[in-house]
């Protein structure tokens, strides 16, 4: 893959395959879960929160 100047994408969940959410919560806060995370389904995946979006899809493309 090569690398682009848009912003990265979240990869689909790495356990269930769902699609990832991003969340954010106040200014510097944000964070990708499973779309099937807690009441939306039965899927535990989640990142820890980062300053910024582009932190957050990193820490979320790297999850296994
Ligand atoms: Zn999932």
């Amino acid at each position: 893959m090569t690398e682009q100047k848009q912003a990265v994408q979240p990869q689909a969940c790495p356990k269930c395959g769902a699609p990832p959410d991003v969340r954010k919560a106040g200014a510097n806060r944000v964070w990708v879960q499973c779309a099937k995370f807690g009441a939306n389904g039965n899927c535990n995946v989640i990142c820890s929160p980062q300053p910024t979006r582009k932190e957050a899809v990193a820490v979320w493309n790297r999850l296994k």
